[in-house]
């Protein structure tokens, strides 16, 4: 499938006059579009709850428009849990699933209500003596290990992956949190990430009600929610089929009424905690090129760099890249595009065709609505840069300032050198 842009040279060049480039900008009716999809396709699970992975993409803006659609929270750390308690999201629409979690992030998660997603089996005895009495209501992440395979295709690597109690630690654990007076349980688990495959979460959803089922039979555990996480990938490539979310709905609806309903467990809420799928195509790193240079090879320069998009530097992730006004162009010329860090991974492309790029062209990058700007760092003192919203109505809204010297010294506040900085260049 063709990729095209949310946005248009002509938008661009009226934004550039207020937000200089680079900038991430994200796309409020692709959001809406697909939140809502969600919630259709899973509307016959009556408890069904999108638990948004915040670190995906942190902002504030774009998680309210989330919760309109009855979204809540998924929280990795102490500051994503202020993030969401600072939103007003409360309790129970708070899922805090983390790993080798701090004493002090758990209390925090206690504390506004959050439910807790323990990684292991020896975290039942620290959050306990963490914060005394446990809730009533517990969630424990499963890793079956061994390789996750649809057909006779390897997904994803569970037995590599450092997440969650093994099955005989749900046994133990869901025993010991009963012993322990909790009354209310949730089963978790991530087992494959960037999947785009409509069977993913009907094969992960089989797994889980058919330990759910047994869990409850061999330990009595009340089992309040099944929880999917995330991992719904999207298509970063033009050639890739997108998932289709009411096939995935109706594929886990499925195996639900053949597996929990006949056990008595018809009404067990299914929850997900999709990042990526939620806000990933509606994301793009709008950038200028600033630089091409002839040697070995073909390279343009970018006004951005790996700071403001990780991904390719660190999984080698393919992005797509439209030169804005020329989405029709024959893509007759091959280069590296590249951003300004001192790192020759700082690559946004290698050996991409592309149109003839001209120094001022708009370089828009596809599908960094998630794991984008949140990945983002200040390697060689490069500063973030703004983020964007492209509202309904074709306005545009700051809902993040780019970041500015002051911000990256911030740290220096109350030391002898902070006074010496030349803040106004
Ligand atoms: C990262 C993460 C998610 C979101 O993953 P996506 O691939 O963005 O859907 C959900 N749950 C947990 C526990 C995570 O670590």
């Amino acid at each position: 499938m063709k990729k095209v842009p949310f946005v248009t040279k002509e938008q661009v060049d009226e934004i550039v006059k207020q937000y200089p480039t680079p900038f991430h900008i994200y796309d409020e009716k692709g959001i809406r579009a697909n939140a809502k999809a969600l919630k259709e396709a899973f509307s016959w699970n009556k408890g069904f709850k999108e638990y948004f992975a915040v670190k995906a993409t942190p902002n504030p803006y774009l998680i309210n428009i989330l919760r309109e659609y009855g979204c809540g929270c998924d929280c990795s750390s102490l500051t994503e849990l202020m993030l969401s308690k600072a939103m007003g999201v409360k309790g129970e629409d708070i899922m805090f699933s983390s790993n080798a979690t701090p004493a002090k992030e758990f209390a925090y998660a206690n504390k506004i209500g959050a439910i807790i997603n323990l990684d292991d089996i020896t975290h039942i005895d620290f959050l306990e003596k963490t914060i005394g009495k446990l809730p009533e209501t517990i969630s424990c992440r499963f890793n079956p290990g061994g390789l996750f395979k649809i057909s006779n295709s390897i997904m994803d690597n569970p037995g590599d992956a450092k997440y969650g109690f093994t099955t005989e630690q749900m046994y133990e654990g869901f025993k010991i949190l009963k012993e322990k007076g909790v009354k209310n349980f949730g089963i978790h688990a991530f087992l494959a990430s960037n999947t785009v495959t409509n069977d993913y979460y009907p094969t992960l959803a089989k797994t889980l009600f058919e330990l759910a089922v047994d869990l409850k039979e061999k330990t009595g555990a009340n089992i309040k929610f099944i929880n999917l996480s995330g991992g719904i990938g999207i298509p970063y490539k033009p050639d890739q089929e997108p998932n289709d979310i009411y096939v995935i709905g109706e594929g886990v609806r499925k195996v639900y009424e053949e597996v929990l309903v006949p056990a008595g467990m018809g009404d067990v809420a299914i929850y997900t905690e999709l990042g990526r799928f939620m806000m990933g195509p509606y994301g793009h790193l709008v950038t200028t090129a600033i630089h091409e240079k002839h040697t070995h090879k073909e390279y343009i320069g970018l006004d951005a760099c790996a700071v403001n998009l990780m991904r390719p530097a660190m999984y080698g992730a393919y992005h797509h890249i439209t030169v804005l006004g020329k989405e029709d162009a024959p893509c007759d010329h091959v280069y590296d595009v590249t951003g300004s860090l001192c790192e020759n991974n700082d690559k946004f492309a290698i050996d991409r065709e592309l149109p003839k790029i001209d120094m001022g062209d708009y370089v828009v990058i596809h599908d960094t609505g998630a794991h984008g700007f949140a990945m983002g760092y200040n390697y060689n003192g490069k500063l973030k840069s703004a983020e964007l919203l492209l509202k309904e109505d074709g306005s545009v809204q700051l809902i993040r300032r780019a970041e500015t010297p002051k911000d990256y010294f911030a740290t220096f506040d109350g030391l002898d050198i902070y006074d010496k900085f030349d803040f106004e260049v």
